[in-house]
């Protein structure tokens, strides 16, 4: 890729087929948030023989944002399976404990600015569809781990990264300013940005773009820059502990962390909702207590608050914290809410929305750019956008045109591969425009 006579252009195009084949790779071998060791590697063994400077493990991760990591046993053995799936030792090892994901930068021949992309690599915990009318299922590329597969389209998310990546590396002469890539871990438990924010990787950027594919732009061709109703989001693991005792010779010298749970479970609901706007809360696990005769010591759940702002969500998290605090006192209980998760509401820069707009309108690939979508969900790149803001810099978070087939997060999502590319010719076009 690198005589003379080589067209830059071209590199996408010709390039394709085979991210096609690394997409394919990747969604044989999906894995969950802090278990992505397959594409870890997979994406670190081809950055580093690119030319990429390649980070890795501790220095990519915060350790205290392993927020839920999975257990020793199931870290192990995903570990394992990546190894058994062809996944390269070297750059396996630094993953290990759940430290997945990865920075890789390279720096252009010319001067520039310096602008990330950032793609994420987990899978979701579904089983996917094995019946024919599943293209994955018919052209022999359906998950071979049970339980899980890629439903989200982050294998589609990270083979446009590698295809992006390749293309950069194929022209470095030509390349104004510096790319950094974010393969970032763990994004549907929404922990991963947070991770990646703590070790500073968004600090030095201009520039930041990353986008999703499908959601409001169920259409090849299609792309929207203009996203609003990101949801804020807070998750806590609830802990309340009491004091076991015989439940019939002495039930009064109990504290029954059990109580505890389900009062404030019940009153986490009946918070009065805002005026201001739309707010949410869930709590979708309820664990407590250990057998028929003992009073309950402990009882542990999962919740969760949204907002349509920062600060209605943060009313919820507010209001959810008196209310279990005041459950807990009611029955002489300790309790301890631990963050689980956290997503923002950010906006995509006005400035960034603006030249995109522009130079989508220029590429062959793009049929319509839609003029705004609804987001309704949460995503931790909002953290990321805002993080850049806050430095400076500007960062945009692009939806990319594609049918979904049954839609995001069902057994039978699939998505039209082309979109590796429209999406790929779209980030070089976009940095080319920023670069001057
Ligand atoms: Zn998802
Ligand atoms: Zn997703």
């Amino acid at each position: 890729m690198s005589s003379t006579n080589y067209k830059p252009e071209d590199s996408i195009r010709v390039n394709y087929p085979e991210a096609v084949q690394w997409r394919r790779a990747l969604h044989k071998c999906p894995q969950p948030s802090w278990l992505e060791f397959f594409a870890t590697a997979f994406v670190a063994e081809k950055l580093a023989g690119w030319g990429y400077d390649v980070k890795q493990g501790r220095d990519v991760i915060a350790q205290d944002k392993l927020l839920l990591l999975p257990d020793p046993v199931t870290l192990q053995a995903e570990y394992a399976r990546a190894l058994k799936a062809g996944a390269s030792e070297k750059f396996l090892a630094p993953a290990r404990g759940g430290f997945t994901g990865v920075i890789a930068v390279l720096k252009g021949d010319l001067p520039g600015p310096t602008m990330g992309f950032r793609f994420d690599i987990d899978s979701n915990e579904v089983t996917e569809a094995a019946d024919k009318n599943h293209l994955p299922a018919r052209e022999g590329f359906i998950s071979q781990n049970p339980g899980y597969a890629h439903m989200c389209g982050h294998d589609i998310h990270t083979a446009t990264g590698l295809l992006l990546a390749r293309y950069f590396a194929d022209n470095r002469k030509t390349l104004k300013g510096t790319v950094k890539f974010l393969f970032q871990p763990n994004e549907e438990n929404l922990s991963g940005a947070a991770g990646m924010i703590e070790k500073g990787a968004l600090d030095d950027l201009d520039y930041l773009a990353g986008g999703h594919i499908g959601l409001a732009t169920k259409e090849t061709g299609q792309i929207c820059f203009n996203i609003h109703s990101f949801m804020a989001l807070s998750r806590f693991e609830v802990t309340f502990t009491g004091r076991p005792t015989h439940a019939a010779v002495s039930p009064e010298q109990g504290k029954n962390a059990m109580l505890g749970a389900c009062n404030a479970v019940t009153n986490l609901y009946a918070i009065a909702r805002h005026s201001k706007g739309a707010t949410r809360i869930n709590v979708g696990i309820l664990q407590a207590g250990s057998t028929w005769n003992v009073i309950a010591e402990k009882a542990y759940f999962r919740m969760e608050t949204r907002g349509v702002t920062n600060e209605l969500n943060d009313y919820m998290v507010e209001k959810a914290r008196e209310v279990i605090e005041g459950a807990a006192k009611m029955y002489g209980l300790s309790v301890e809410m631990k963050p689980a998760a956290e997503a923002v509401v950010a906006e995509n820069s006005p400035e960034l929305i603006a030249v995109a707009e522009r130079v989508a309108k220029k590429l062959p690939s793009v049929k319509q750019v839609v003029p705004s979508a609804a987001f309704n969900a949460s995503e931790d790149v909002t953290l990321m956008l805002e993080r850049v803001h806050q430095r400076g810099g500007k960062a945009l978070f692009a939806l990319f045109g594609t049918p979904t087939h049954g839609g995001h997060h069902n057994s039978t999502f699939d998505a039209d591969e082309t979109v590796i590319r429209n999406a790929a010719e779209f980030y070089v076009a976009l940095q080319k425009e920023l670069a001057g």
